[in-house]
């Protein structure tokens, strides 16, 4: 519990107010019981219970954001109904729910709850003497929603661009290791839910030592950046590039069947063929791919795609090995001719996994 709060603002935030609500208001509610004032005290009750329940939940699943909408919802229309309640002692609290429901809530709907604050105080305001106070008090929640909101945007992307440092690789722009392995991990868990074909290929600069031996380190760093624009520039949109490291770089291709892999590859190398040089040299690449097979995992998936790549080196650079098995259940729609022949008496088999 400690952990999570220190972790995770959005809890912080939540377990706070229950706090607040709990040491502000419940002893309200008992003094209010107490002077058999008994729909006061009710109203404090449930306003309590409102508030802290969302903090249970997340405490109980784990999770925030059903939770959070609940209380942003129940703060705000606590404090609504408190200022209507209790005048001016009441509306002092919209400053602190303005401000948490952008720690709370995604900022559109922050937004949205803030406003409904405000204009409902404005406009129900039983706890104006003036409309001087009721003008200030408008100016001065619109100035906090306001800077809470560009706070929140700010935050926003920065965090954005902290998730993007993290995942990627400064030099290529491709993805990291650490985003391959979490790419591949829901590649293969979303076969599992659904076996939709889908391609991975290895790629390897030929002899790069040599680019770096002869034209300067930094000359290699600008053939791998050319390398990764030229790469992206022949894929389609759905296709990802990570760099693995050094040279070497691996390509997750969607909705590809085994057929279509070599065509996909193919286009890539000659689009690599006619631009990836340094000075008029040349530099070609090695690619072996391998397509997921149904329950394979994916570090098997990727050790089969480099036993592809190193077949490929060893038969000369400059070309792509696939990995193929037949037999294997690829997600896709076409049936190897081996399934074929195997079905019993002709029968069209639907229990071809296919
Ligand atoms: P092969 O065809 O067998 O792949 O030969 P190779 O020379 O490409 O392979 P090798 O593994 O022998 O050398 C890889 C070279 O890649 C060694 C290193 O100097 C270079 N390299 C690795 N990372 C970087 C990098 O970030 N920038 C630059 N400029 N060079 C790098
Ligand atoms: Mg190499
Ligand atoms: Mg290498």
């Amino acid at each position: 519990m400690l952990d999570r709060l220190r972790s995770d603002i959005q809890f912080a935030v939540m377990s706070l107010f229950a706090g607040c609500a709990v040491l502000g208001i419940l002893p309200f509610a008992v003094y209010r019981f107490a002077r058999g004032e008994w729909v006061a005290g009710v109203m404090d009750s449930v306003i309590v219970v409102l508030i802290s329940l969302p903090v249970w939940h997340a405490m109980r699943t784990g999770r925030n954001t059903g939770a959070a909408l609940f209380q942003v919802a129940m703060i705000s229309l606590s404090v609504v109904v408190a200022s209507e309640i209790l005048g001016r002692n009441g509306m002092l609290w919209a400053y602190a729910s303005l401000l948490a429901n952008f720690f709370l809530a995604e900022r559109r709907i922050a937004l949205g709850a803030s406003l409904f604050v405000i204009v409902s105080i404005v406009f129900s305001g039983s706890g104006f003497p003036d409309d001087t106070e009721r003008m200030s008090f408008a100016v001065t929640a619109t100035l906090v929603c306001l800077y809470a909101f560009i706070f929140a945007a700010r935050t926003d992307t920065q965090r954005r661009q902290l998730e993007a440092l993290a995942s990627h690789d400064p030099l290529t722009g491709a993805g990291n290791r650490r985003l391959l392995e979490r790419e591949l991990a829901e590649a293969v868990s979303s076969f599992a839910r659904r076996p939709r074909p889908v391609g991975l290929a290895l790629i390897d600069l030929d002899h790069f030592k040599a680019v770096n031996d002869r034209f300067g380190h930094e000359a290699g760093d600008r053939v791998l950046a050319d390398f990764a624009s030229i790469a992206r520039g022949s894929l389609r949109k759905l296709d990802r590039l990570y760099r693995l490291g050094g040279e070497e770089f691996v390509l997750l291709l969607p909705s590809t069947p085994p057929v279509g892999l070599p065509t996909a590859l193919e286009k890539l190398q000659e689009a690599l063929r006619g631009q990836l040089a340094w000075e008029g040299h040349v530099i070609t690449v090695s690619i072996g791919a391998a397509s997921l097979h149904a329950g394979e995992t994916w570090p098997e998936w990727l050790a089969r795609a480099d036993a592809a790549l190193y077949r490929a080196k060893h038969a000369g650079r400059d070309r792509c090995e696939i990995d193929r098995d037949p037999s294997a259940h690829t997600g896709s729609h076409e049936v190897p001719a081996e399934r074929r022949l195997n079905r019993p008496n002709g029968r069209n088999g639907d229990s071809a996994l296919h």
